[in-house]
């Protein structure tokens, strides 16, 4: 009987460190949520990404379940099983993901031996696993890790096919449902406006994904309700699929090592320690776990810092960074190469007090979160529509603007970083983002917070009532 009235929550990630970064935090915050008595989370993985989900997740109760990922992949190198570990992330992110439906057997001879499952969480991107929650009788809640704003516009982009008669890359185009907001060509990554068949294996893994989505119990997103009240509005009057805005989800309980125990500090904390002390201000910069960027527009990024004359800490991954750059820049600034930094100290660091970003919404949100404004410079995926929501949205960030080639000049770089840093654009864009930051917060307050309550709501309506 007691069992009956436990909350099982299970919870399945994508591979890919910008999903499972959000889940995970997703988990912490459940397990930290007054409900925590009552809360049991299982979460599974595969082999080699477990060490970073028991990381993610030292010091709590959660439990850990590893499913052996498909073997003998066509295209997928053996020993890959995260997609900053493939050698390419655009080709490869199909037959990859594709692959992990191979593990649904396992999957649904583990869920058997569990405890009830009061309700799963399981990325977007692993469609199958609705079919397993359907199967043995649980609800499935889908998690994109996104923002509420991008889905909609893409929706509306796709349904009223707004860009599929522009020829040029730059035609401003209105979206019917928030006039005020005009989608160019150039926003969206190459191919999406091409007529394609439905044999094409990219538009039929997203067909899949799409039709699970709308048949789950409900969509989470990693957004609060004062960030973007119209967006969520939105979607809660004009869809089935039910929105629960519950973040920023970075913003739950840290790991047991943020709270106390100091762990050796890396070369970089301590440069921008010794920035602090000098008194000097510091740019970070940063594109995400796994983005691809091409040689010439890297060496660009590295002129425009130079240029511009201003402190910077670059995280690199993958990529080359022309000679002799790192003696020019001396002092001025450090470059970290094919290193995991922790993102989020960074940003919460006193000197630093701008980002140029990618423009993934981990990323943007750790920056709000951090009250630290943002020069965009999205890359791929929904990334240029994050960065509509940051810029003309909220107006907590500046945005690079690309030649017509498509590559952001030197001069480019240099001159927003200039601004965001040291000029009035930058004071602007801080006081605001100060604004954000206290309200993202106040969202996860406990007992007031309207995060806190909607996940409050949530366990409620999908538990029976544990809480009331
Ligand atoms: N991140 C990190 N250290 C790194 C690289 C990335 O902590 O060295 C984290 C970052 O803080 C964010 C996530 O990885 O939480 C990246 O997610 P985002 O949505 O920003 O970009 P993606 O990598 O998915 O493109």
């Amino acid at each position: 009987m007691e069992s009956e009235k436990k909350v099982h929550v299970v919870l399945f990630p994508y591979m890919s460190k910008g999903h499972m970064i959000p889940m995970l935090q997703l988990a912490r915050l459940l397990l930290s949520h007054s409900f925590n008595k009552d809360i049991s989370v299982t979460v599974f993985t595969t082999p080699l990404n477990r060490p970073f989900v028991a990381d993610s997740l030292s010091g709590t109760k959660a439990t850990i379940i590893t499913l052996p990922f498909p073997k003998n992949v066509p295209e997928i190198p053996p020993g890959v099983e995260c997609t900053d570990k493939l050698p390419s992330i655009s080709s490869l992110y199909v037959p990859f993901t594709r692959a992990t439906k191979s593990m649904q057997p396992d999957f649904e001879r583990e869920l058997t031996s569990l405890p009830r499952v009061s309700f799963m969480v399981s990325d977007g991107f692993l469609w199958w696993t609705l079919e397993s929650a359907l199967k043995l009788g649980f609800p499935r809640l889908v998690f994109l890790g996104m923002n509420c704003m991008s889905p909609s516009i893409l929706d509306s982009v796709f349904k009223n096919q707004l860009l599929s008669n522009v020829k040029s890359e730059t035609e401003a185009v209105a979206v019917p449902e928030f006039p005020w907001i005009k989608v160019r060509k150039c926003d969206f990554v190459e191919d999406m406006f091409d007529t394609k068949p439905t044999t094409d294996p990219g538009f039929e893994l997203i067909l899949d994904q799409c039709a699970s989505m709308s048949q789950s119990q409900g969509i989470i997103f990693n957004t609060f309700d004062d960030l973007e009240p119209v967006f969520i509005d939105f979607y809660k009057r004009t869809r089935e699929l039910k929105p629960w805005a519950l973040g920023p989800l970075c913003l739950g309980k840290h790991s047991l090592e943020d709270e106390g125990a100091e762990k050796v500090k890396s070369v970089w904390m301590k440069w921008l320690d010794e920035k602090r002390d000098k008194g000097c201000y510091v740019l970070y910069v940063a594109f995400g776990s796994q983005s691809e960027i091409s040689r010439e527009q890297v060496e660009e990024i590295a002129l425009g810092l130079e240029e511009s004359k201003v402190n910077f800490l670059w995280v690199v991954k993958g990529s080359e960074i022309g000679k002799g750059f790192e003696e020019r820049v001396g002092e001025r600034g450090m470059v970290v190469k094919d290193e995991w930094v922790d993102q989020r100290k960074i940003l919460e660091h006193e000197s630093v007090r701008g980002f140029l970003s990618h423009c993934g919404w981990n990323s943007l949100m750790e920056s709000i979160c951090a009250e630290v404004p943002i020069l965009a410079f999205p890359v791929a995926a929904e990334q240029p529509l994050n960065a509509m929501l940051v810029v003309e949205e909220l107006r907590v960030a500046e945005r690079v603007a690309a030649a017509s080639d498509g590559v952001v000049r030197r001069g480019e770089v240099a001159e927003k970083v200039k601004e965001l840093m040291e000029g009035e654009k930058g004071k602007e864009l801080r006081r605001n983002v100060e604004v954000y930051g206290k309200k993202a917060k106040k969202a996860l307050e406990e007992g007031v917070g309207s995060s806190w309550k909607n996940l409050k709501n949530l366990i409620n309506e999908f538990c029976n009532n544990i809480g009331t």
